[in-house]
Parts: C-alpha cells; sequence; structure tokens
C-alpha cells in the first residue's frame, strides 16, 4: 500500500481549524509529477494506492496540455496501471464531491467502496458557526447519490462534539444523523480550541463535563453501528489486503 500526497493546503477556513492558517491555500500538483510517482510504485509491485490531499475533491492538478483535470480524471488515469487493484482518496469535503467523482464509483471497480466524509455536526446551525458549506439535507442527499452510484459503499466520518453553542437539541441531530447514515467507522473528537481560530474566542463555550457526556453517547452509538456492520459481514466472502 502507498500514499501520493495530490493536494495540499485548503482554502475552507472551517472556523476551528489552523490548517489554512499552518498549510497555505489549496495547490495541487500536476498529473505528469503524480503518474511518474504512482508508476514507480506500481513498478515495485504496490497494489493500493491512496491519494491524498487536505480537500482532496478540489485537486485541479493540470495535464499535459496544462489544463486543470479532476481528481476523477486522476483517478481513471491511476486505474490504468496493471498492478493498481485498488484505489482510495482522502480526505474529501462534503459539499465538494462532484457528480462525476459519484459516478466513478459505479463505473471504476479499482474505487475502493468506503467515503471518509467527515461531517462533524448533524446540526445545521453548528455546521453554519462551524463554517461548513453543506447542510444535514445535503449531506444525506450525497450519501443517497453515492448509494445509488454503488450499493456497496459504506462511509466513515469525523465528528466534533461540544462545538461552541452547541445545545442539547444540537447534539440530538448529530445523534439523529449517525442513525441515519450508520457510518461503519469514525472518528470523535471534544471541540478544543486553536489558537488563531474564531471559534476559540466565539461565546457559548461548553463546559467539558458536557462535552465528555456528548462525546460518550456519540461513541457508543458509533461503536453500535461498527457491530452491526461487522456482524453483516460474518458468512460473506470478500477480497482483503492484509497490510502490517
Ligand atoms: Fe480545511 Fe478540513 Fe480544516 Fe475545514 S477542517 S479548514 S476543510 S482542513
Amino acid at each position: 500500500v502507498a500514499f501520493i500526497q495530490v493536494q495540499e493546503g485548503c482554502d475552507n477556513f472551517c472556523t476551528y481549524c489552523v490548517v489554512p492558517n499552518t498549510r497555505g491555500r489549496e495547490v495541487s500538483r500536476s498529473i505528469a509529477d503524480i503518474m511518474n510517482e504512482a508508476k514507480h510504485l506500481n513498478d515495485l509491485g504496490v497494489v493500493e494506492i491512496n491519494l491524498l490531499g487536505q480537500n482532496v475533491d478540489s485537486f485541479n492538478g493540470v495535464d499535459e496540455n496544462g489544463k486543470p483535470s479532476t481528481l476523477g480524471d486522476l483517478i481513471a488515469k491511476v486505474a490504468k496501471l496493471p498492478n493498481i487493484q485498488r484505489i482510495r482518496y482522502t480526505t474529501s469535503y462534503p459539499s465538494k464531491i462532484t457528480n462525476d467523482m459519484i459516478e466513478l464509483h459505479k463505473s471504476e471497480k479499482k474505487l475502493m467502496p468506503l467515503v471518509y466524509l467527515p461531517i462533524q455536526s448533524g446540526s445545521n446551525e453548528i455546521l453554519h458557526k462551524m463554517n461548513r458549506k453543506y447542510t444535514r439535507e445535503k449531506y444525506l442527499e450525497i450519501i443517497e447519490k453515492l448509494k445509488t452510484a454503488n450499493p456497496e459503499i459504506q462511509i466513515s466520518s469525523d465528528f466534533i462534539v461540544g462545538f461552541p453553542t452547541e445545545t442539547e437539541e444540537d447534539f440530538q441531530q448529530t445523534l439523529d444523523m449517525v442513525k441515519k447514515v450508520k457510518f461503519i467507522q469514525c472518528y470523535a473528537f471534544k471541540y478544543s480550541p486553536r489558537p488563531h481560530t474564531p471559534a476559540a474566542t466565539m461565546d457559548g463555550q461548553i463546559d467539558n463535563k458536557v462535552k465528555a457526556e456528548r462525546l460518550r453517547l456519540l461513541q457508543q452509538e458509533l461503536r453500535k453501528q461498527q457491530d452491526a456492520f461487522n456482524k453483516s459481514c460474518v458468512g460473506k466472502v470478500m477480497q482483503v489486503l492484509f497490510t502490517d
């Protein structure tokens, strides 16, 4: 398994995150540069490539004619390498996934049916305060489209609980999203202020005990869903790749 950095930086400016300040604006590598690396890895016998970007759906590296390409264009090229059997891409920003990319999940069998799609919160109010540019409705619509393209697709995600001003009702909206989407693997964290970010100085910071309890409840629900998915795999025959 190998990882190729295809894009760096982020233009999204979520109010809790330091990345746009520390890593700068979005920059993509050229297709030629990435494909040289991918061919080299293919020749070494790598079978799985994970294309990495802070905001990988915004990939727009230029092709041999100097024209910007999409992530889908890049994946189609990597998929032609004979030894590469599996392709993944990380990290996606929900509203930036294009319809072409979703369609590729239907046609490109080398694309693994696991999409890492950080949601952060199930409350539209909190998503707005986080400056995440999608709503819970939009998120559900994307999941629906992905599952229509390939019913095998499973979703993993990230959550932040206890963002400033998060009410019990906001948190219940997050739990509700977890029950609706049935994520199979997630990372959940208590909100913690990062220096020089707008959220760090917002009114309505949440008490640590409240955050800890919400995190416990969320993780309990996520574990339940992960267990249910694992049990649903019992008895199925699947091709797997062992890694160390
Ligand atoms: Fe960008 Fe992700 Fe940070 Fe938001 S959380 S600013 S999308 S790197």
